[in-house]
């Protein structure tokens, strides 16, 4: 786990305020749920069989006796949150925007943390794959911001009446093969074939380059999705390429799946995934809800963001002696209502006021000397213009 302070909390403030300001601008508004749920949420909602509920969950009894376990994502949260609050009920539309800290007991090693942060979004009651393409554009656009350069990997993973299809022909193929695939295949073969698509073995990926497609074995609804998705993204200028590699392990995620990789921190790694999850509401023990949403790793991103190098702002506020310190106590105060004031408390000469004022990147000193003090008035310099001036107290 690391701090964020400096520096990098700069930046990490810089990426989520844009975000946020960002997503307001496609109407969606903040959701903060606990970062501790019951275990069980994430046993059903990320799947008992994956490797973060297997391996990496921050798991453990509290003094109630309750098994608990920290986030290690952020849907389940806000589901069991759309859930609680009887919006599937209700039927009403609503689109959220979160951000936080996220918790995996990983391995330690180099660029994986415990605790990470995502910012993220998820939409709920749209059918329309209008509002995939939006999702998708909301991305680009925030990616655009930052100057970060992406691809776009794009696929449909079906519904329930095509992929069950799509997965017993990719299976027939697959036991063909098993004696060629690596020993992971082979376990995937058993639970779940279509992961075995997503083999990072490069021998395993040239047998598989035969095997069906589910592009190729969409149902006419699905197909007609994916269609006008691309031609959605065609006419917004987004460009994309077609991965049908790009599956996901749970049978809740349908249609469109989507993720943006980048060659910046390591070869085609992903920074942001999301995609459809029309049964999810419905797994968690809601009314059947259409939800579509993405996430993004923050901390994996920081290294590639620049922030607008930092201008002059506020007032320094500096004293030669006890009293003027006093007074200025009270003019920082009312100087707060509006802007950023930072008052010295030790006495010290003008050449040392200036000094301070520039370290801590103030456009404006006021400084109360002893003839100031005498006077009952402050000696303001503009940093910035070096306009000099004595004001009223
Ligand atoms: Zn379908
Ligand atoms: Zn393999």
């Amino acid at each position: 786990m690391k701090d964020l302070l400096d520096e990098d909390s700069l930046k990490y403030k810089y990426f989520i305020e844009n975000c946020e300001k960002i997503a307001k601008n496609y109407g969606y508004s903040y959701i903060e749920t606990p970062s501790l749920e019951e275990t069980a949420l994430f046993k059903r909602s990320v799947g008992e069989s994956s490797d973060i509920v297997n391996k990496e969950m921050y798991q453990f009894l509290d003094k109630g006796g309750n098994d608990v376990c920290l986030r290690p994502e952020g849907t389940a949260g806000i589901v069991r949150a759309f859930v609680q609050n009887k919006f599937d009920k209700a039927g009403v539309a609503k689109r959220y925007f979160y951000h936080g800290p996220m918790f995996r007991y990983e391995r330690p090693q180099k660029g994986r943390l415990r605790c990470f942060h995502q910012f993220g979004v998820e939409s709920f009651g749209q059918k329309n794959v209008t509002e995939d393409a939006t999702v998708i554009a909301m991305l680009a656009q925030i990616f655009a911001y930052f100057g970060i350069d992406t691809t776009l990997k794009l696929n449909s993973l079906g519904c329930s009446e095509c992929m069950p299809k799509y997965k017993e022909g990719l299976l027939e193929y697959l036991q063909e093969l098993s004696h060629a695939l690596c020993e992971d295949c082979n376990n995937r073969i058993a639970t779940n074939p279509i992961r075995v698509l997503d083999c990072k073995n490069q021998s395993c990926q040239n047998l598989l380059k035969d095997a069906p497609k589910i592009t190729q074995n969409l149902c006419a609804e699905c197909d007609e999705d994916f269609k006008r998705l691309q031609k959605l993204l065609d006419v917004a200028n987004i460009s994309y390429e077609i991965d049908t590699n790009l599956v996901r392990g749970l049978d809740y995620y349908n249609k469109s799946a989507f993720e943006f990789v980048s060659d910046k921190i390591g070869a085609q790694s992903s920074i942001a995934g999301g995609g459809r999850y029309d049964k999810l509401v419905e797994y968690l023990d809601g009314k059947a809800t259409y939800g579509v949403g993405f996430a993004i790793g923050v901390e994996r991103l920081l290294d590639l963001i620049e922030t607008p190098k930092s201008t002059r702002e506020g007032y320094m506020l500096v004293s030669s002696s006890k009293e003027g310190i006093q007074k200025l106590f009270v003019k920082a105060q009312a100087l707060r209502l509006e802007s950023q004031a930072i008052l010295e408390y030790s006495p010290k000469n003008l050449k040392n006021a200036l000094k301070l004022a520039d370290k801590n990147s103030a456009l404006y000193l006021l400084y109360i000397g002893d003839d100031e003090l005498a006077q009952d008035k402050i000696w303001m310099k503009n940093l910035s213009t070096k306009d000099e001036s004595l004001i009223d107290f």
